[in-house]
């Protein structure tokens, strides 16, 4: 198996081949959700994405050799303010969120990732960091508030390839009368007394977000790690500020090697917002799509790029799966010709990818059985087809609006009226079935059908 990965990586603006710290001991770090509400498929992207370089990573490095930690927030204002607004703990929030969020996870056939740590299992490690960042003169104190000082660490704007004026010219920066630079980032606030917080050196309080994600990374995979991955959002300020606490906390020169980021998603090409009220979440699409066919929209543009969310997207991804199933079947193999692979070493080429596995499967459909392993194997690789015949029909029976006597009647009726030259109602009833969530297909004199 070739090991010749590369990724455009965020940090050099370029793409560069992999090489990582230790062949034997991959280490991946993906900022996970915040839990104050339903998880959308903005959310599902990196999701997705961040999965199937795990499963490319274990492929080629070996099953045991990747580390792979996706964090889970939940501690955060907007847990707090979204707690107060649905009258519920936060306890109870979150733990709701986090539980729908790992229905989600399962739904897109997303492998578990190694850790998941939480960060309000952190907060001594937190309450650390800050003390050793204030010791270096990174941070300061001001009423019980604790600022990191962009202004000390000289890198500062280096991952968004940007200097600090133009980072505070771009964004809305938070504005307090704590603070001494606009840059400058919370580590440690005080909390309300109803707000949930703890103990520390500086009063009852409660950490900034960015924290979260240099402790608990140095826990799992050490100061320096290969790979750190997050939506496109996450640049500035988080990815810049968890460098800045990390290196300057650590005395190092880099935190982590390669960065990648996927692109937005928007919907029917608008942007995704509260107030437009076009947010998609997943466990709405849990009702009424497969998983998998959503697995199959999310890959269909590179990770990089925008991708756009319609209901085409969906259809287009459900046809080829119905399609693709025509060859499922249980199969052994794992090998995998690096040619068949060779997109997805190019920075994640999921849509060249994906125009392989049609090339592939149409070969498979001819009855070839060495082809036939070859699609499945491939197919499998980026988790699709893993599950079976059974589950993928009986998907779509249950979220059929009718049944088989229904069907068939229907059929009936139709035949009906095209032997009586009705041609219109022939066309109606067949919108009708098709509405319905049933395909006919006429072949011959028979007609036979199937759900869509
Ligand atoms: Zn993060």
């Amino acid at each position: 198996m070739t090991k010749n990965l590369n990724f455009f990586n965020t940090l050099s603006n370029k793409k560069e081949k992999f090489v990582p710290i230790k062949n034997n001991k991959i280490g991946m770090y993906v900022c996970g959700p915040t839990v104050y509400d339903f998880p959308h498929i903005g959310n599902a992207r990196p999701l997705v994405v961040f999965d199937v370089l795990f499963r490319i990573l274990k492929k080629i490095y070996g099953k045991n050799k990747v580390t792979y930690v996706r964090n889970i927030t939940d501690i955060d204002d907007k847990i707090i303010e979204s707690s107060k607004k649905n009258k519920k703990s936060v306890k109870e929030l979150t733990e709701t969120i986090a539980k729908s969020f790992h229905e989600d996870c399962k739904y897109l056939n997303c492998l578990s990732p190694t850790y998941e740590p939480k960060a309000t299992e952190h907060i001594k490690e937190m309450i650390d960091m800050v003390t050793n960042l204030l010791q270096k003169k990174h941070a300061y104190e001001n009423e019980k508030h604790v600022y990191f000082s962009v202004s000390s660490f000289k890198k500062y704007g280096r991952l968004s390839n940007k200097n600090p004026e133009q980072l505070i010219a771009g964004s809305r920066v938070e504005v307090s009368k704590y603070k001494k630079d606009p840059l400058d980032f919370i580590l440690w606030k005080p909390s309300e007394e109803n707000d949930p917080g703890w103990e520390s050196p500086w009063g009852r309080g409660r950490p900034g977000w960015h924290l979260e994600c240099s402790v608990m990374s140095e826990k799992f995979l050490g100061k320096k790690f290969d790979i750190h991955g997050g939506g496109l959002d996450l640049v500035f300020p988080h990815h810049e500020n968890e460098i800045a606490q990390s290196c300057c906390a650590n005395k190092t020169e880099n935190f982590a090697n390669y960065w990648l980021h996927n692109g937005f998603v928007t919907f029917d090409k608008e942007k995704m917002s509260k107030s437009i009220g076009n947010i998609v979440t997943i466990n709405k699409l849990r009702e009424n799509v497969n998983g998998q066919a959503v697995r199959l929209a999310l890959l269909s543009s590179h990770y990089k790029q925008p991708l756009d969310w319609n209901e085409k997207l969906i259809k287009e991804s459900q046809n080829t799966l119905n399609k693709w199933y025509s060859q499922f079947e249980k199969i052994e193999s794992n090998e995998l010709h690096d040619d068949i692979l060779k997109p997805l070493l190019e920075d994640l080429n999921t849509p060249e990818y994906i125009s392989k596995l049609h090339l592939l499967y149409n070969e498979s459909s001819k009855g070839n059985k060495t082809s036939k392993v070859k699609f499945l194997t491939a197919c499998k690789l980026i988790g699709l087809l893993e599950e079976d015949m059974n589950s993928w029909e009986n998907f779509k029976k249950s979220k059929a609006k009718v049944d088989e006597n229904f069907v068939n009647q229907k059929i009936k009726d139709r035949n009906n009226a095209r032997k009586k030259g009705n041609y219109k109602l022939a066309d109606i009833i067949r919108k009708e079935l098709e509405d319905n969530g049933v395909i006919i297909d006429d072949k011959q004199d028979k007609t036979t059908w199937k759900y869509k």
